[in-house]
């Protein structure tokens, strides 16, 4: 039995819908671009390059339905709605066609984003771990099990703010499936249980403010809202 100088931090986890226990977090991966009129807007030109992956730290997800705080160090806090997959059975080089018998279930979350430093990252060539890897940076609503939303290939995905539509698209829009993102993803690392996916956001991201309250959902899966506190 390991024996720890100190007490190790408590498992990050998620709420799980309809349920007392949660869904305990290994690790969280998310697709950089997976929309094209997304990428678009970011000044890419989407084509079906293989899609790359950014990490965000377990602990920082936290349940939605909340305040978030606004984080430091930025003046640009953009949010990302997004497909969220959890993973509940692992393994490497995994097949398009065995992929989604590697899923736990979904929900909706929000990438959120420091888009000032993001911006300065490209532009240094630096990571965007700052960006993209703040705490509570990665607000997630209770997870479905996939008994309940089968697997979403299509359907709205759609996020407003204050009440004004901002982000709406569907999940046929993606330009990698769910399948192929998991099965690309294993290639490069081991999946286990507990690995979250976020798999890109459609176009319409902006900037939002201390007080501002995010809203959204995704056909057949969940709703999600946050609403954005003080400067932490
Ligand atoms: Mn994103």
């Amino acid at each position: 039995m390991v024996r720890y100088a100190f007490s190790p931090a408590p498992t990050p986890s998620v709420a799980i819908d309809g349920s007392e226990e949660r869904f305990p977090i290994r690790r969280v991966f998310c697709v950089g671009r997976n929309y094209a009129a997304h990428a678009r807007e970011m000044g890419k030109d989407p084509d079906r390059e293989p899609p790359f992956f950014f990490t965000k730290p377990a602990d920082a997800v936290c349940d939605a339905g909340g305040a978030v705080p606004y984080p430091p160090l930025t003046d640009d806090l953009h949010f990302e709605m997004e497909l969220v997959v959890a993973i509940g059975t692992g393994g490497h080089d995994i097949s398009v066609a065995h992929a989604l018998e590697h899923v736990w279930g979904y929900s909706a979350g929000i990438d959120l984003t420091r888009r000032d430093l993001q911006a300065e990252a490209k532009e240094m060539g630096r990571p965007w771990d700052w960006a993209k890897g703040f705490d509570f940076s990665a607000p997630v609503a209770p997870l479905v099990p996939v008994a309940r939303t089968g697997h979403p290939a299509s359907g709205r995905i759609h996020l407003a703010v204050n009440g004004e539509t901002r982000q709406d698209a569907d999940l046929a829009d993606q330009i990698w499936p769910v399948p192929d993102i998991i099965s690309i993803c294993s290639r490069s690392v081991r999946l286990a249980p507990g690995d979250l996916i976020f798999t890109g956001t459609p176009a319409g991201v902006g900037a939002v403010l201390p007080g501002d309250r995010l809203e959204g959902g995704i056909a057949g899966v969940t709703g999600i809202s946050v609403t954005l506190a003080p400067r932490a």
